[in-house]
């Protein structure tokens, strides 16, 4: 099946039109600054280069119209379906599910929990059911795959009606990737594979405690700023800061918002850049402040780490996927020192040799649990859910 792939982001809307059986990509792209200036277009269709061009794209609207219309021109692929990524599904959507009207009130619905996202994407499915009206449209959550929590690790220590009221609980993110995870590492390692830690560490970073398939517990919250320290979030921090920024610091809501989410993690601490590839040069050179950035991000991963674990009262398999879990092997390799307890035993070489190059196991072979580099592939996990539910 030829399967279309949306994943409309915040300021961008990434596609890619691939096929489900060979797993061939026809064309993708992406749109870069929506409802900014000076945004860009760029995309790539079979075996054409790289096409990039100045576009204005004043909405999500906007974005994808601009999409469809480059494939309708250049590519003579047929698509079968559609399939959206939307970061937030609420306590309603327990799987994907085939867009209907309903389905469209839902989105509107728990749209406040992710306004910069839910919004955005909710355009990009009318404008598809606008323009291919025949073609079924798939809505893939991020958060689907966490609606196994159990009650005990999802409801939140405040009043019961406040939360009832408000919808809050953890929801968790990245659900694609950790079910891509876990279908990748038992599809190589079998019946051995039964309680799976997987471990997203991107910019976005969570950890999810998967056992049998099933969700148990996940470091991301109400929303993707609980958890890890990431890229520019800061992760779980006393929640009381909040409230002293407001009082002793004048802060408004929304610049501490923009603090917590855009101004902290790796590029708070290192006081310099986002980007571990910077952190691990600085690093590599002494700065004290990278050195102390990589340190908190290996020790919070660690600890949460341990949690996940408790969760499942203990682990088998460990999968690191993302831009740092997949490319970054000093990282994995400081984790899993931290796990000797446990009797990991990561195989150095192994793990040095594991960069960009499909699923590794990275694990020594007297290791107690089995560690394995998996690249993540949301988009081809969206597909087959079309493919599934288009049938
Ligand atoms: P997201 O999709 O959440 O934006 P990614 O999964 O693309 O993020 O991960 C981005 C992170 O991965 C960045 O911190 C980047 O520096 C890091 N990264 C990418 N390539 C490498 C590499 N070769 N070595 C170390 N870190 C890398």
């Amino acid at each position: 099946m030829n399967v279309l792939v949306i994943n409309a982001g915040s300021s961008s809307l990434k596609f890619q039109l691939l096929d489900t059986k060979t797993r061939a990509i026809f064309a993708k792209g992406n749109c870069e600054r929506i409802g900014l200036a000076d945004g860009i277009f760029g995309y790539k269709v079979g075996d054409a280069g790289k096409v990039e061009e100045a576009c204005d794209f004043p909405d999500h609207k906007a974005a994808i119209a601009r999409v469809l219309k480059a494939l309708d021109d250049h590519c003579d692929v047929a698509i079968d379906g559609i399939g959206h990524r939307i970061v937030q599904g609420g306590w309603y959507f327990k799987d994907s599910a085939l867009v209907d009207d309903t389905v469209m009130d839902k989105i509107y619905e728990f749209a406040p929990l992710a306004p910069l996202h839910n919004y955005g994407e909710a355009a990009a499915i009318e404008y598809c059911r606008e323009h291919y009206p025949d073609l079924p449209n798939v809505a893939v959550f991020d958060t689907s795959f966490h609606m196994t929590l159990p009650k005990v690790a999802y409801t939140y220590a405040l009043p019961k009606d406040v939360c009832e009221k408000y919808r809050i609980r953890k929801y968790g993110a990245h659900g694609t990737s950790h079910r891509y995870e876990w279908m990748r590492a038992k599809e190589i390692l079998g019946p051995k594979c039964r309680r799976l830690l997987s471990c997203h560490l991107g910019n976005g970073a969570s950890l999810a405690a998967i056992m049998d398939g099933v969700c148990h517990d996940t470091t991301m919250g109400l929303t993707p700023l609980d958890g890890l320290m990431m890229g520019t979030r800061c992760g779980s921090i006393d929640p009381a800061t909040v409230c002293y920024l407001q009082r002793e610091g004048g802060y408004t809501y929304d610049e501490v918002d923009e603090m917590m989410n855009k101004k902290s993690g790796l590029l708070a601490v290192s006081g310099k850049t986002q980007d571990a590839r910077d952190i691990r040069a600085g690093a590599d050179k002494g700065d004290p402040d990278c050195l102390l950035a990589f340190d908190m991000y290996a020790y919070k991963a660690m600890q949460q780490a341990a949690a996940m674990i408790a969760s499942m009262a203990g682990v088998d398999t460990i999968t690191f996927t993302a831009g740092i879990g997949e490319n970054d092997y000093s990282i994995r390799q400081a984790f899993c020192e931290c796990f000797e307890w446990l009797g990991v035993r990561v195989d150095r070489e192994r793990n040095r040799a594991a960069v960009g190059n499909g699923p590794q196991v990275i694990s020594a072979e007297d290791s107690a649990v089995t560690v394995m580099v998996i690249p993540t592939d949301e988009e081809y996990m969206i597909a087959l859910d079309v493919e599934r539910l288009a049938k």
